[in-house]
């Protein structure tokens, strides 16, 4: 028998009610992601992806369908995933070193041991200097950072990451991506990425899922086979570039179904 997914969702739909009656959010969606994985899910805003990391997250029960973590059904249980939302909401009060320690103060942790075990990492992963300043005094990429590890310190095998360098300019997302992947290197978890960005969802991913509206579902998924480490430069590959082509026509084919339903 093959080993279980780390994460397999298994026709997981969304129907909200709303005060003029119900609106199917996500038809049923089934996908496996295997340990380690590094997936993207991309598409149209409103296409259900937050609806599925909530779901996933434990924060919202599902119309149907059920979510499972190493073959165990987890649907509705909070904690067994890392979730990073792509607003970092950091806590103010707190320097960037009890921010990111709060997970494993959640577990129960220690105060010093925890502080201890968080230190080396922030230095490792670029906020050496940061580590007694409060969030207001970081750029944006600082502050993704401090989220990020963050995430990765509550100790769950998987991490939902959704938009996370969204709110980013061009320059420092790559610089993002980079350390992403570094970090994705070094700690091995299993990575579901959100994403607008065709491009950033190709570089990064062994596999990206592409979504359309109306119901939200999964189009087409496409494994990204080429080779790691990768560089900037294959971006200019014929191989990537056909994938951010056939992503490009899925994407504008469920962007022009959602724009005629409007009509
Ligand atoms: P995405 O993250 O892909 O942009 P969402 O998952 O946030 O999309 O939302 C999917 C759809 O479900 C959207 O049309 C959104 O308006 C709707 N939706 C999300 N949450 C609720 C809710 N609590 N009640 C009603 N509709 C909702
Ligand atoms: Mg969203």
């Amino acid at each position: 028998m093959p080993p279980a997914a780390k994460l397999r969702l298994e026709h997981l739909s969304m129907t909200f009610k709303t005060p003029t009656g119900s609106f199917q959010a996500l038809a049923p969606v089934t996908l496996s992601i295997p340990t380690g994985r590094f997936v993207s899910v991309i598409g149209p805003s409103g296409c259900g992806k937050s609806t599925i990391f909530n779901i996933v997250a434990g924060l919202l029960q599902p119309s149907d369908g059920r979510v499972f973590i190493d073959g165990i059904d987890a649907t509705g249980t909070i904690g067994r995933v890392g979730y990073m939302l792509q607003k970092d909401l950091l806590l103010p009060w707190r320097t960037v070193l009890d921010n990111v320690i709060l997970g494993m103060e959640i577990q129960r942790l220690p105060l010093r041991q925890a502080r201890e075990r968080a230190l080396p990492l922030l230095r490792r992963y670029g906020l050496a200097g940061f580590e007694h300043l409060y969030p207001s005094a970081l750029s944006g990429g600082m502050r993704q950072r401090a989220a990020l590890l963050r995430t990765l310190l509550f100790d769950t095998d998987v991490i939902l990451l959704d938009e996370p360098f969204g709110a980013l300019d061009a320059q420092t997302k790559l610089t993002m991506q980079e350390w992403l992947l570094q970090l994705w290197g070094d700690f091995g978890k299993t990575v579901v990425f959100v994403t607008h960005d065709v491009e950033e969802a190709i570089y990064l991913s062994d596999e990206m899922h592409v979504m359309a509206t109306r119901p939200g579902r999964i189009v087409e998924t496409i494994p990204i086979a080429i080779q790691r480490p990768r560089h900037r430069s294959v971006t200019l590959t014929r191989e990537f570039i056909d994938i951010k082509e056939r992503c490009m026509q899925l994407l504008t084919a469920a962007h022009n179904a959602a724009l005629d339903e409007a009509a």
